[in-house]
């Protein structure tokens, strides 16, 4: 077998040399592989034989790079997540838990193959213009191969994976435009044709999970559209060398509301993405506002008969929260949102309840605690405002539980308030919904009525406490 360059727009071929990255018609080279000798259940077992990782699928990766440069990436967990599942209404939902990664992202796997390739061609110094999880992962192998990393901090960069690619003795340079790298450098782009073959092994890996029956729907977040470019390239090549067989996965792109000019071109029927001006970095791994692979992601999700997906910003904390306690996986924003994309799709009917779905999880939410930080804020208040009848409610109830109509009358003797008594059931309500209250199933009151009780929380006691 045998790999070589090709242009992803114009198909004209290029030698396998890791400086090309571009076609000289400007768009992104992809490494092909010829299909010459073991395929199919030939190939399963050779496959399957090796130790899980990236470097297990090597008859799909380039051709001739020598003794691989890894940290362990690769063959990460394919999560049956019933739970989660159950939330969204769906009975079939895996998610690939990309957080299990070396530093933290599925970028290792790009990470792997293109230092094994620099490492291998000479190269004297790896770089990359970075807002976050590139900086992190390069740099960490960019140290295992002895090979200096050098790291144009963009504006908008996450602190902790800028400090994450420090840890890894990488050279920043703060930057305040894209063209800033040095001409001595190999620069390391998620769509370098290398890195992007590396990437393509998560697919191949969910499908060798799933027994090699292809799933009915992936869910992929977008920056510069290199993961669901790698995506539809393994599902294409895993058909080419006859690892699966029948109808291929539906690819649904997701993109951040504040940045998402793939979604947009998708949505207008463009068959080019056109440069986004003014995009927020509120998530910046997934806020590109020119993705080169843009024309090649248009064309996956519509050959695929996919669909691209915008979601919000409250969206995508909402989702960090219902994943952690669902499933238990703790993922950053940029990771996150192929939740949100999934529950808006399930919405709209486009994924059938008994369809075989994956979400991709590609980053961990320890990289990103100002995230965590925010959504806990808009969880746990941490200043209840609360009203003087209220506080007055909680106090009576402090000394004891009580009945509505108790209280309501308490509240007359104690305080002299009077008030008609549906009001005091608006107040309970309320304090319910704010966690300060709790009231226990109905028993059998004065005059055999059926009433309810109600009791202080821990939060009502905390509450009360401080504003006494
Ligand atoms: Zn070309």
């Amino acid at each position: 077998m045998s790999s070589r360059l090709e242009c992803a727009q114009c198909g004209k071929i290029y030698p396998l040399d890791i400086r090309l990255r571009l076609c000289e018609c400007g768009y992104p080279l992809l490494v092909t592989h010829q299909v010459e000798g073991s395929a199919g259940s030939e190939l399963k077992a050779v496959i399957e034989s090796r130790p899980l990782g990236v470097w297990r699928y090597l008859e799909l990766l380039p051709k001739g790079i020598g003794e691989p440069v890894s940290l362990g990436e690769g063959g990460t967990y394919l999560q049956r997540a019933e739970r989660l599942g159950r939330e969204l209404g769906l009975r079939n939902l895996y998610l690939k838990n990309e957080t299990m990664n070396p530093t933290g992202s599925f970028l290792d796997r790009g990470s792997t193959v293109e230092v094994t390739m620099a490492l291998h061609s000479d190269i004297k110094c790896l770089e990359c213009i970075s807002r976050g999880n590139l900086a992190a992962s390069l740099a960490a192998y960019a140290v295992k191969a002895g090979i200096p990393c050098r790291v144009y901090v963009l504006p908008g960069a996450e602190q902790a994976k800028i400090l994450q690619a420090l840890a890894y003795d990488a050279e920043l340079i703060y930057a305040s435009k894209k063209h800033d790298h040095a001409e001595d450098g190999h620069l390391v782009e998620p769509y370098n044709p290398f890195f992007l073959d590396g990437l393509k092994t998560s697919t191949l890996e969910i499908l060798e999970q799933l027994d090699w029956n292809p799933p009915d729907a992936i869910f992929i977040t977008m920056g510069t559209g290199s993961n669901l470019t790698a995506t539809w390239k393994a599902l294409d090549e895993a058909e080419s060398f006859r690892l699966i067989g029948g109808d291929p996965p539906r690819l649904y792109g997701v993109q951040a509301s504040g940045c998402a000019p793939i979604v947009e071109a998708f949505k207008k029927g463009l068959d080019k993405v056109e440069p986004k001006r003014g995009c927020k970095m509120i998530f910046p791994d997934i806020s590109e506002p020119n993705p080169i692979l843009g024309s090649v992601v248009l064309k996956a999700i519509r050959s695929s008969r996919g669909s691209a997906i915008m979601v919000e910003e409250n969206e995508i904390l909402e989702s960090i929260k219902l994943l952690a306690k669902t499933e238990g996986i703790l993922a950053e924003p940029a990771a996150a949102a192929s939740i949100a994309a999934l529950k808006i799709a399930v919405n709209d009917g486009l994924i059938d309840r008994s369809e075989r779905v994956v979400c991709m999880i590609t980053g961990s939410g320890l990289k990103d605690p100002a995230s965590i930080r925010e959504l806990f804020k808009l969880s746990y208040p941490k200043h209840v405002k609360i009203s003087g009848t209220k506080l007055k409610i909680l106090k009576l109830l402090s000394e004891k539980s009580m009945y509505g109509y108790e209280l309501w009358k308490a509240l007359k003797i104690a305080y002299g308030l009077e008030f008609k008594l549906p009001t005091i059931y608006q107040h309970l309500s309320e304090l319910i919904r704010m966690g300060l209250i709790v009231s226990k199933p109905p028993e059998r009151g004065l005059g055999r009525r059926m009433v309810r009780k109600y009791h202080l929380t821990e939060s009502g006691r905390r509450v009360l406490a401080e504003s006494q």
